[in-house]
């Protein structure tokens, strides 16, 4: 049955948003990413309810790269599927982003930071998901091997063909990040916002210096894994669960859960028990209250996870 999104959906809307840096742009504190669960092996009817509860309750944002899946490129291909059924009327309503930089397509042009793969996987991102333009473009990381200037003015000249309307950058070092900051300003594309992993357990952006540069320069800042993939959950205090993430063999791996890390979590858990509140709330929070920080990107695998990290808006 066709999909009619919640009139409600804007109703915490005061509480919900935030500006990105100094930009025009407002963007979720929650928003929501397509690495894991949205692709081409995963259920598509539990993806549409995913995505269907976060947009009746004012999300957004969803955050996209040309290899989230797998297999790579479907999860493009799943929110291509996903607009077609049920967004394409609330296309003014979304903030999507998509990137490159990662290991794309066979060869030399498919990976890291030319301008002839930017340019290129630009439009095979435009072409899966059916979209003229995407709201947001991101550098996925840095590239040691090519000019910093090479990849920016292919941001600027993607922004300037109207296939993106905001750049971004993912992964970049402080300095590099400097660059960037300059050149794109310089070359009126300034730089919206930054992604970095920041969560209680991994937070190299703060430590680097990373988050207060954006904050100081007008920047937004988007946290990714904000919940170290489930970590930072009440997911793996008791064992491994067969259907987790780390269960099902990816980057989260069983050597990360050390018994230091177990303990750690288990103290951070009763600790947000005591508080009235979950331990990925509590986390969720605590990157919320880093000056600097715009939103969290957050994952799930089913709609009960989304709803419960969403309290963490009001803690
Ligand atoms: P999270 O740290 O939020 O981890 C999400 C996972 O944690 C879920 O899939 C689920 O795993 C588990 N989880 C979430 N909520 C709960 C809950 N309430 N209770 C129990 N378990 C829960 O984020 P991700 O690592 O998924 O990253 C989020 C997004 O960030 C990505 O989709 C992507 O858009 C972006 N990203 C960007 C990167 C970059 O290089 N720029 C790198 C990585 C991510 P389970 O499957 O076990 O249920």
């Amino acid at each position: 049955k066709p999909y009619i999104a919640a009139d409600s959906r804007y109703d915490q809307s005061h509480s919900l948003y935030r500006r990105c840096g100094r930009s025009g742009v407002l963007l979720p504190k929650v928003s929501l990413g397509f690495w894991h669960n949205f692709g081409g092996n995963d259920s598509y009817e539990r993806a549409r309810d995913i995505t269907h509860y976060a947009f009746d309750h004012g999300i957004t944002h969803f955050d996209l790269a040309n290899n989230y899946g797998p297999p790579y490129g479907s999860a493009e291909e799943t929110m291509g599927k996903l607009l077609c059924d049920d967004f394409f009327r609330y296309r003014d309503e979304l903030f999507i982003s998509t990137k490159a930089g990662y290991d794309m397509w066979p060869g030399p042009y498919g990976n890291w930071g030319s301008r002839k793969y930017l340019m290129a996987s630009i439009d095979q991102s435009l072409r899966r998901m059916g979209l003229d333009y995407v709201d947001l473009f991101y550098s996925h990381r840095y590239d040691p091997q090519t000019p910093l200037e090479e990849t920016l003015q292919a941001l600027v000249d993607i922004v300037r063909a109207g296939k993106a309307l905001y750049v971004g950058i993912s992964r970049w070092p402080l300095e590099a990040l400097k660059v960037a900051d300059k050149y794109l300003r310089d070359h009126d594309v300034p730089l919206l916002i930054y992604q970095g992993r920041v969560n209680m357990i991994d937070h190299e952006p703060i430590d680097e210096g990373i988050l207060d540069y954006c904050c100081e320069h007008g920047i937004g800042f988007i946290s990714f894994s904000p919940l170290a993939q489930g970590l930072l959950t009440d997911r793996y205090l008791n064992g491994i669960p067969k259907d987790s993430r780390m269960a099902q063999g990816g980057s989260l791996t069983a050597d990360k859960l050390t018994p230091e890390l177990l303990a750690h979590l288990r103290q951070l858990n009763s600790e947000a028990q005591a508080q009235g509140h979950t331990l990925a709330e509590n986390a969720l929070a605590w990157i919320l209250h880093q000056k600097g920080i715009t939103s969290v990107l957050v994952g799930a695998s089913s709609v009960g996870q989304l709803e419960r990290n969403m309290k963490c808006i009001f803690d």
